[in-house]
């Protein structure tokens, strides 16, 4: 236990270097592998498109790896430093209840991550996005959803953190009961975000109306009654004031299973080719996707609840940080927990998310007869959407949450 600190650096030095060793294997296989065409998109790719694909993925990761560095610079400096302590204890000085010092503890670091993206962030939509044609932002707009975000993040990080500061009180010893009974509260919480996303996050961020075209609504209408999954909404959300990306997603569970379709993918894409994906999000929802990765995020909150509760139950860890308020004492247990061993344990966590888009797009092929729609969908969206399609398979392991659109081509061919 006296280790504690030890180990938190020792960890986070460990992923430092695994996860920047990556990208630059990441990067260096793309520089290798460009100019070169996978086979199966030879007929597709013509050499502007491949040099384009090139060099918005190679800006991409230099952004990235940018991001990173900076990111995990200022972590080290806050943390390790004599910056946390000090922060902490300002904190604690503050005449306020326990519990408001606690919001604000989290506020501050919450609204400067917030200051410090906020360049990046631009950077990134009017210098990368725009170079590529991809950026629709004004930028009012832009800053308006920066803003919501904020806003949005606040409203649950306080709720959250009332919740566990009320759970914790500010000292108490190890007991099962204390364990059980914070995963039932976190639990029901993750639940409840599950019903509240698609009906009062969402709304927040895009307009939301049924898909207005009658062909296509007829045709999706006979496509979600041949699947018999009950959905309750299918919404169009206007992306394209934001940027030119195409997607689709499935949310909500029970009764609220939304899927929302992106503007950009309705107005861009053939009836065909918005059918096979629609297929590709009812099959996550007939394969009850939503429902495993809400287990697997259940035993997840399982393990970092016992991890908590036994770590916190103890002053020592924290010692070595000069941490002695409970507040600080969660963030340092959140952090070692949400960075370093869900880092871990990510590639196990993104074969399961891999699994699931096979056989999304598997339940596809079988609903609509044939593969070919959503074959032929995936391939427009490398061309639109300018997809890596030289990936380095360690980091498609590691950090994909889908399969790259190859491989899915390839098994909806298979
Ligand atoms: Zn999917």
């Amino acid at each position: 236990m006296e280790q504690f600190k030890n180990i938190f650096i020792f960890l986070f030095c460990l992923r430092i270097v695994i996860d920047f060793s990556l990208k630059i294997i990441n990067f260096r296989h793309l520089k290798k592998n460009a100019g070169r065409v996978p086979p199966m998109l030879a007929e597709l790719v013509d050499t502007q498109t491949l040099r384009q694909i090139d060099s918005y993925n190679a800006a991409k990761m230099r952004f990235g790896i940018f991001h990173f560095l900076v990111k995990n610079i200022l972590v080290v400096l806050f943390l390790f430093t004599a910056v946390f302590p000090v922060y902490t204890s300002w904190i604690g000085q503050i005449p306020l209840p326990y519990y408001l010092q606690g919001f604000l503890f989290f506020f501050i670091i919450q609204g400067a991550v917030w200051l410090i993206e906020l360049p990046m962030a631009y950077y990134f939509h009017f210098g990368i996005e725009a170079r590529f044609g991809f950026n629709q932002y004004t930028r009012t707009g832009w800053l308006f959803d920066c803003l919501k975000d904020l806003l949005v993040n606040t409203v649950i990080m306080g709720l959250v953190v009332l919740l566990v500061l009320w759970f914790l009180g500010t000292s108490f010893s190890f007991n099962w009961t204390k364990v059980i009974f914070g995963w039932f509260i976190a639990f029901a919480l993750m639940l409840s975000f599950n019903f509240i996303f698609p009906v009062m996050i969402t709304p927040i961020f895009y307009r939301l109306k049924p898909v207005t075209d009658d062909s296509l609504q007829g045709k999706i209408a006979v496509l979600v009654a041949r699947s018999g999954l009950k959905i309750k909404r299918i919404l169009v959300a206007d992306e394209s004031r934001k940027s030119t990306h195409a997607n689709a997603m499935f949310s909500g569970i029970g009764k609220y299973k939304t899927v929302i379709l992106f503007d950009t993918l309705v107005n861009n894409y053939s009836e065909t080719e918005i059918l096979a994906i629609l297929a590709h999000e009812i099959g996550h929802g007939k394969r009850k996707h939503l429902l495993k990765i809400n287990t697997i995020a259940a035993f997840g909150l399982f393990c970092f609840i016992l991890f908590a509760v036994y770590l916190l139950s103890n002053s020592i860890p924290f010692a070595a940080f000069g941490i002695n308020l409970m507040y600080g004492k969660f963030y340092l247990t959140y952090l070692f927990f949400s960075e370093l061993v869900a880092f871990f344990v990510q590639p196990i966590v993104m074969q399961f998310l891999q699994k699931f888009e096979y056989e999304a797009d598997a339940f596809s092929k079988q609903l609509l007869h044939q593969g070919e729609p959503l074959a032929s969908a995936l391939k427009k969206i490398i061309i639109h959407e300018l997809g890596n399609i030289n990936i380095h398979p360690w980091y498609e392991k590691i950090y994909y949450s889908h399969p790259s659109m190859i491989r899915r081509i390839r098994a909806l061919n298979g």
